[in-house]
């Protein structure tokens, strides 16, 4: 790393998990200062579950909270309900990781 800002950034460090191209992130970093890392989805029968979190350049956390967004369609089977259940943990805990 160069001790001064003067360097443009041409990668961003992300998580494993983010889906996100560095072109976008890029951009991100830009014009609001950070980039915002995201899952792929994870889908079921009426639902969908991804997670993010905010990073600057390097991958350093920023003040933006890591949040995970489930979507659902319409009632869910009891199938359907667990499925989602065990996905969510799942994706709880590599959102903390
Ligand atoms: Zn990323």
């Amino acid at each position: 790393m160069t001790t001064l800002g003067t360097t443009p950034v041409t990668a961003v460090a992300c998580p494993a998990w983010c889906s996100v191209t560095q072109g976008t992130h890029l951009r991100e970093l830009r014009w609001e200062g950070r980039a915002l890392h995201w899952s792929d989805a994870r889908t079921g029968e009426g639902w969908e579950i991804r997670h993010t979190s905010a990073s600057d350049a390097d991958g350093h956390p920023i003040e933006i909270e890591p949040k995970v967004y489930v979507t659902t369609n319409s009632g869910l089977t009891l199938a359907g309900a667990e499925a989602l259940a065990l996905t969510l943990l799942a994706t709880y805990e590599e959102a903390a990781d």
